[in-house]
């Protein structure tokens, strides 16, 4: 299937020919028609899956028509409010629709918390079409009247599941009743859970439903594969991967901040260049980390659960889970950020004893066990072993002994070094503070 078909205009077609797109991903092949007619819109799609341009190019295509070359403020209202948690995701989507509205005489801006306000007034009082912004920052311009949106007709809630754990409904509702002219609704979403359902009833008017994604379902063409590891050496064998594997660009995750920064300079005092991303650095701080990540300039970007959702890192090959999540769906967004818009994708898991609830919680999630491998060097050392062992790598598995609903994988693991040197245990541990 080409763009072409999908009911959009040359010069939105061209600034998507010069992106690459040859063609349109399946979230954006379903909801671009829909859009266009005007209909409301529910969608399970989470970032990676092209869904920026899903909703962007045909909001582009609407307005359009009002577009203005005039000096006037007033002649350029907000017409289309997008909503989205994370500041990342507000610089994202809103580099997007730069480039995707490159040919259309329309203005885009985006606002978020983090960086002073006054820079954004500026922007909003100059006129914008298009605002992209996160609820806490637009909130405080509507506390300071330095937005006006009453002629919000497009309103796209992104991230839906994520706007819920992080407690923005009640700013959304809030934002919602100051749309008196909104004709179009857009809520997308990684997962349909009751809750968003719930939401959808709520914003929605007979929203067409889009469901790429299956529920809860890792994509296809990211390989998964699990390290089972002693928690102290979690570290070395990262490394170990990395130079091994000769991997350019890898974004690991980390539970906490702590434990984040503290990888970041391990690594870094050990030659590989990283560098923490997590919500307690100055906004300066984040996009620059971010940007010599994208350059290339730092390896490792170690980053915590909230800090790295949205971050959209274009051909993004590898992700390594330092520690696994506490909720199972997190292990499922992280991994989505590798094997983005149909690339390949590796998704590296380093598992320790303490971690085994945690797996078992992922596989139930992922209906499927994860593939394990073992580095011989890195093998387990069975002698720290306070708990029982159930079911933990290959050979040595002490418990029931039959291995069924243990943490790992029944399936053979492949050793991967042929000698078995074994370091003794230090001092140094990443575990999370
Ligand atoms: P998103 O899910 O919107 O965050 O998009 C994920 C990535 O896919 C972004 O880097 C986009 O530039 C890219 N992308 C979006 N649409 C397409 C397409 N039709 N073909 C190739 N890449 C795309």
């Amino acid at each position: 299937m080409s763009f072409d078909t999908l009911g959009l205009s040359a010069d939105i077609l061209r600034a998507v020919a010069e992106e690459g797109y040859t063609e349109p991903t399946p979230v954006q092949a379903e909801a671009i028609p829909l859009v266009l007619a005007g209909r409301d819109v529910l969608a399970a799609a989470q970032t990676g899956t092209g869904k920026t341009a899903a909703f962007a190019l045909p909001i582009l295509e609407r307005l359009k028509v009002q577009a203005n070359t005039s000096f006037s403020p007033a002649r350029h209202p907000v017409r289309a409010l997008v909503l989205t948690p994370t500041r990342e995701l507000a610089m994202q989507i809103a580099e997007s629709v730069a480039t995707y509205g490159k040919y259309v005489p329309l203005r885009s801006a985006v606002v978020y918390g983090g960086i002073p306000i006054d820079p954004q007034i500026k922007v909003l009082r100059s006129g914008v079409e298009i605002l992209v912004a996160t609820p806490g920052r637009l909130m405080d311009h509507v506390g300071q009247h330095t937005v006006n949106l009453s002629q919000v007709e497009v309103l796209v809630l992104d991230e839906g599941d994520r706007m819920l754990d992080m407690g923005f409904i009640p700013d959304i509702r809030k934002i919602v009743a100051m749309l008196p002219n909104r004709s179009q609704t857009m809520l997308f979403s990684a997962t349909f859970s009751d809750e968003i359902r719930r939401l959808a009833t709520e914003f929605l008017t007979n929203p067409a439903i889009v469901e790429v994604a299956r529920r809860n379902t890792a994509a296809d063409n990211v390989e998964q594969v699990l390290y089972p590891v002693d928690r102290e050496r979690k570290e070395d064998l990262l490394i170990h991967l990395i130079r091994r594997d000769h991997m350019k660009q890898v974004l690991v995750f980390t539970r906490t901040k702590l434990a984040a920064s503290r990888l970041a300079s391990y690594l870094d005092r050990r030659g590989v260049a990283a560098v923490a991303i997590h919500s307690d650095r100055s906004q300066p701080e984040r996009t620059r980390a971010l940007e010599d990540f994208k350059t290339g300039e730092v390896t490792c970007l170690v980053a915590t659960d909230v800090a790295s959702r949205g971050l959209d890192i274009e051909e993004l090959p590898y992700v390594v889970n330092f520690e696994l999540p506490f909720e199972p769906q997190d292990y499922i967004h992280r991994i989505g950020r590798t094997g983005r818009a149909g690339l390949s994708g590796i998704a590296i898991s380093l598992v320790c004893m303490d971690e085994v609830e945690l797996l078992k919680g992922v596989q139930r999630l992922l209906k499927h066990q994860i593939p394990y491998r073992v580095v011989e060097e890195f093998v387990p050392d069975r002698s720290v072993e306070v708990r029982p062992l159930r079911g933990f790598g290959p050979g040595g598995r002490a418990g029931s002994g039959s291995g069924r609903g243990s943490g790992f994988g029944a399936g053979a693991a492949t050793p991967e070094h042929g000698h078995a040197h074994r370091k003794p245990l230090r001092g140094h541990s990443g575990a999370p503070g």
